[in-house]
């Protein structure tokens, strides 16, 4: 398959091998979140006037789903500001190694726990308290302020970046979806990872850390647990790492086989018809049962939502699979053609967040003058009126977003059924059934 690797670039390579310029920007977007950390505290609670709603609900959304994932994968990962303190803290350091590591426990994560399950569970506890979440800017606040805090405790007594790996509710899904993006860091050459002592990435060495998220970079092939912390690049005594541009799903060849990610996939895609239907449907009570968190209708639409993406979807899925051909046991073939709903969740989220993000991206101009709410004006944008943003071409450019989600899973699907010798048909028309919904649901 066709790569470009961009490390060539010799002014790509610098930029990457120093720690500097990574560095710069870390701090603005630790700054930043703090910030809205801070703004989701002591601003104001009307959500469409605090930094903290506006910011991180919209802006930073919009970005990640939008551009970043789709482009660069992990690349949020690369620049995220919530494992900084606790990276800081575990290495005693904040560049290079220092002499001296400091005496935290360094724990291995425990084997029980090496998936993506709490991963799974931690985005599902957002998602259900997400009405609440995307408007109350304090517990916005809060929750910021907990992420932080949890990647402190876990890197005091386990070995790397678990909060990222195992915990990290953002961290699960970009990790899905990075499969798709048209980039992607990997060796050069396997055979000089073979006769290579000591393994720097892997383990570290003077001049950096071993891979913080718990992968041996010598036997990567897929995104999804790569961080793009660019550390092998700096470790590797050997100049054996890459990034390449490449064609956009190249992971998916390889279907992945785990039920972990599988459900991922069906979390995210149910997720995303859920809001859909919840946020900007025209079902006033749906809504109000999304909003009254901890009332008895709320419980009735937490146990729906549940039911949807743990049994309705992956129950039809499966039901759809159950009489085709194969040789591989039921379970086996659910997992690998459930890589089919990859391209498809993702572009279902892009579908919605177009809607989202456009009716919602006027208050970004007027939180830029007043981001506490507190009624000033910096930039004289303070009393920007709202209104939705590109209406008139929200429609087609959802319908593109579907259909080709639609026509991308459908390769897909074909792809993953001939890899395990079996029929795409069941797995298509599950796609093209959930196409119409959706359609049906934001146009
Ligand atoms: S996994 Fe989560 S906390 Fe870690 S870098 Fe990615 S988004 Fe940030
Ligand atoms: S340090 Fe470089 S050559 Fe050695 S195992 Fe890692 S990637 Fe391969
Ligand atoms: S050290 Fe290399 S393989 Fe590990 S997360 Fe960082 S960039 Fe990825």
């Amino acid at each position: 398959m066709n790569r470009f690797e961009l490390t060539r670039l010799p002014f790509i390579k610098k930029i990457l091998k120093s720690r500097y310029p990574q560095l710069a920007v870390f701090i603005v977007m630790l700054v930043g979140y703090i910030f809205a950390i801070l703004a989701g505290l002591i601003g104001s609670p009307v959500g469409s006037r605090n930094f903290s709603i506006v910011f991180v609900w919209i802006a930073w959304w919009a970005v990640l789903i939008l551009v970043a994932v789709p482009f660069f994968g992990r690349g949020w990962c690369a620049v995220c500001p919530i494992p900084l303190p606790s990276e800081w803290l575990q290495r005693g350091a904040v560049l290079s190694p220092p002499d001296k590591k400091p005496k935290w426990f360094n724990l291995r994560w425990p084997k029980f726990l090496r998936n993506i399950w709490m991963q799974n569970i931690s985005f599902l506890l957002l998602a259900l308290f997400s009405s609440v979440l995307l408007t109350t800017p304090n517990i916005t606040g809060i929750v910021l302020a907990a992420m932080l805090v949890a990647a402190i405790g876990l890197s005091m007594v386990f070995e790397r970046r678990s909060f990222c790996r195992y915990l990290c509710p953002v961290g699960g899904f970009i990790g899905l979806y990075s499969q798709t993006a048209p980039i992607e860091l990997r060796i050069k050459d396997k055979q000089v990872c073979v006769t290579c002592d000591g393994k720097p990435c892997y383990n570290g060495s003077e001049n950096g850390y071993g891979c913080p998220w718990d992968v041996f970079p010598g036997g990567l092939t897929r995104n999804t647990y790569c961080g793009l912390c660019m550390e092998c690049i700096r470790t590797c005594p050997h100049d054996n790492i890459a990034i390449n541009l490449r064609p956009f799903s190249a992971d998916l060849a390889k279907p992945s086989t785990r039920m972990d990610e599988a459900f991922k996939a069906f979390i995210m895609l149910g997720s995303s018809m859920i809001y859909a239907g919840v946020l900007l449907g025209p079902w006033g009570t749906f809504k109000d049962a999304a909003y009254n968190v901890g009332t008895s209708v709320w419980l009735v639409y937490v146990i729906i939502f549940l039911a949807i993406i743990f049994i309705i979807l992956p129950g039809l899925f499966a039901l759809g699979i159950l009489k085709t051909k194969s040789a591989l046991p039921l379970k086996q073939r659910f997992a690998s053609l459930a890589t089919a709903l990859i391209p498809l969740g993702l572009m279902f989220w892009v579908a919605f967040s177009l809607s989202f993000v456009l009716t919602n991206a006027s208050y970004i101009i007027a939180s830029l003058s007043d981001p506490l709410g507190l009624g000033w004006n910096l930039f004289g944008t303070a009393n920007a009126a709202w209104q939705p943003l590109l209406t008139t071409i929200l429609a087609p450019a959802q319908t593109l977003a579907l259909v080709g989600g639609l026509i991308w899973s459908a390769r897909t699907a074909q792809k993953a059924a001939d890899k395990i010798k079996t029929s795409s048909i069941p797995v298509i028309a599950f796609c093209f059934m959930t196409t119409l919904v959706m359609m049906w649901l934001l146009l």
